[in-house]
């Protein structure tokens, strides 16, 4: 397999740096690095027809994705997710339109198996010797069965109450776990002073370049299940923002590579009343989010006071013409029972969230009845 990628560019201000060697964030203005592709090369030999004869899984997007050398990809079978459409919970909300996208069939459950497929794939790649990892928990999860499966040793920094499932499935596949008493960017500051002295590659969102290669293929999946159209709106539950942030530059890739137009979904992300970030710099017309302070909510994915991509996030947002709306936990407590009592699916508070946001945003008109609506179910229900 022929690889397209260039190398990495600061994604605030456009520093190169080479990919054969482990990066994490800008070394003058310490923003997320991204990876580029020479894309013009791809524009009359690449074509959606070529996919046709390729395995139902992430990696049939090989040509935009980071990893230089077929054998050192750690795949789990990350399949295609399915694409619902929900009538009965469209016709209940008045949506003819509405679809989900339901990433709970992922290794691990969750979507978070995308982003780390990819990450550990690039450190078997580059040998990388240890992994350490800050997380909510369901990066945690799927870091953990990957880096064994790599045979690569993880550390996990996570929240004393982060849900027992995510602590057990990190232990039961072999990696050192760590509870703190705080939230994730406290866990985040744990790894960043330990990390020289003990010799790990931090794999902290978007301080980690690839995982968000890994996340852009669900842009690139919902591209191909509709037909290389893209829907009015993607509804999506933002934490550190890597889905949004990844499905877009990954629309801009596709469009340079002339398999999609101009046309973008409004991106509209959906937040906890309790942490709520991006939601308040959306409303106020900020273009960086400040840190919010006593996080708070059900939705362990969502508790993110503070993201290295908020910039990103919130461009994506402004340039899309899209939103940004808070749910209490309460309605996404609410949402977990619709979703499984109309469309049978299971879901966890995060993908709960966004059914949650259908009602207040039909009620404001941002979204109209017969649109094309996209929710992202993130991850599977866990007791
Ligand atoms: C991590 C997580 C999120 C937040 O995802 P980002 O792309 O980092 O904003 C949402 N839902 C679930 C289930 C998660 O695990």
């Amino acid at each position: 397999m022929e690889n397209y990628l260039l190398h990495l560019e600061c994604s605030s201000c456009g520093e190169i740096y080479p990919h054969e060697i482990p990066q994490n964030v800008c070394h003058s203005c310490g923003k997320p690095l991204f990876a580029r592709y020479a894309l013009e090369q791809l524009v009359d030999t690449w074509k959606p027809e070529h996919l046709q004869t390729r395995p139902p899984s992430l990696w049939r997007y090989r040509e935009l994705l980071p990893i230089c050398a077929d054998e050192h990809i750690v795949s789990l079978g990350e399949t295609i997710t399915p694409l619902i459409h929900a009538k009965r919970l469209g016709a209940q909300l008045g949506l003819s339109e509405l679809w989900i996208k339901d990433e709970s069939r992922l290794p691990t459950g969750s979507f978070k198996a995308r982003g780390l497929a990819m990450a550990i794939s690039k450190a078997k790649e580059l040998d990388i010797s240890k992994l350490a990892i800050p997380s909510a928990g369901n990066a945690a999860t799927a870091l953990s069965v990957y880096a064994a499966c790599a045979g690569i040793p993880a550390h996990i920094f996570m929240p004393k109450d982060t849900p027992v499932f995510n602590q057990e499935t990190c232990r039961l596949a072999g990696a050192n776990v760590t509870l703190i008493d705080g939230l994730i960017t406290d866990a985040g500051k744990i790894v960043a002073d330990r990390k020289k002295d003990a010799g790990w590659f931090d794999v902290s969102t978007l301080k980690e370049p690839y995982r968000v290669e890994g996340k852009k293929t669900m842009g690139f999946e919902l591209a191909e299940q509709f037909g290389w159209k893209l829907p009015d709106v993607i509804i999506y539950p933002t934490g550190g923002g890597t889905g949004i942030v990844g499905m877009w530059k990954g629309f801009a890739e596709l469009e340079a590579i002339g398999w999609i137009g101009k046309k973008r979904p409004r991106f509209i992300s959906v937040q906890a009343a309790g942490c709520a970030p991006i939601v308040k710099a959306w409303e106020e017309g900020k273009s960086n989010a400040e840190p919010w302070q006593d996080a708070h909510t059900v939705a362990g994915g969502l508790r993110v006071p503070q993201a290295i991509g908020d910039f990103l996030i919130l461009e994506a947002i402004y340039k899309s013409e899209g939103a940004a709306v808070a749910v209490t936990d309460d309605a996404i407590r609410e949402a977990m029972q619709l979703l499984p009592t109309t469309e049978g699916i299971l879901t966890c508070p995060e993908g709960a969230a966004t059914v949650a946001a259908l009602k207040p945003l039909i009620a404001n008109g941002i979204i109209k009845p017969s649109e094309q609506v996209v929710l992202f179910n993130t991850g599977g229900y866990q007791a």
